[in-house]
């Protein structure tokens, strides 16, 4: 499984549909300060289910929709998809397609919306599903939003102030464990 591109549509400084192609490697991405770099990390862990608005600097799921500009109206709801390439079906690790079935297609497409009332939809290749689905594919992918995988800016000392349950758990994240403990449930 390997991410290949991210759409952001409506969510934070992105009005307008923006895809950013990460089919081949990325060391990174600049820009000048404010231009929406964070932002892009943040729509990433709102695409992966976070639920702590701490973590995407926001206070209520409005924070994260465009608030309009001089030259642009605010909008009433904010879109994120990834697409994760899973033609290798590396992911599975001998997980049964009856219990992870998007694992079944070559290209997993993550999606979570949210309106400015505060409702929120996930969606996998364009079904609704509950937030838990998600999980569960992210646990096979050995993706998660609390873990090493993405570490925000001023958080690199996180993993060494972390307390003992969260290093653990972010061990267990490293070993690729999410995925046998989904299996035991
Ligand atoms: P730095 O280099 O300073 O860390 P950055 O490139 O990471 O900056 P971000 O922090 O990602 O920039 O983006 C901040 C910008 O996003 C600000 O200009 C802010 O006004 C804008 N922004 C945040 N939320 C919204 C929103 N809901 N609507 C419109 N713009 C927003």
């Amino acid at each position: 499984m390997t991410l290949s591109s991210i759409t952001i549509t409506g969510f934070k400084s992105f009005a307008k549909k923006t895809t950013i192609d990460i089919s081949r490697n990325v060391t990174g991405i600049v820009g000048p300060n404010g231009s929406g770099k964070s932002n892009v990390a943040e729509a990433i862990r709102f695409v992966l289910g976070e639920q702590s608005m701490k973590s995407i600097r926001s206070k209520s799921m409005g924070d994260l929709i465009f608030k309009g500009s001089s030259t642009l109206g605010s909008m009433s709801r904010a879109s994120v998809s990834i697409t994760i390439d899973n033609k290798n079906k590396s992911g599975s690790r001998g997980i049964s397609e009856e219990i992870a079935p998007f694992l079944a297609y070559d290209e997993i497409v993550l999606s979570r919306e949210v309106y400015i009332d505060g409702g929120s939809t996930y969606k996998i290749n364009n079904t609704e599903v509950r937030l838990k689905d998600v999980q569960a594919v992210l646990a096979l992918a050995g993706i998660g939003t609390s873990v090493h995988t993405i570490i925000s800016q001023g958080e690199a000392d996180r993993l060494l102030s972390a307390s003992l349950k969260d290093r653990r758990t972010m061990v267990e994240d490293a070993l690729g464990l999410n995925v046998y403990q989904y299996r035991l449930k």
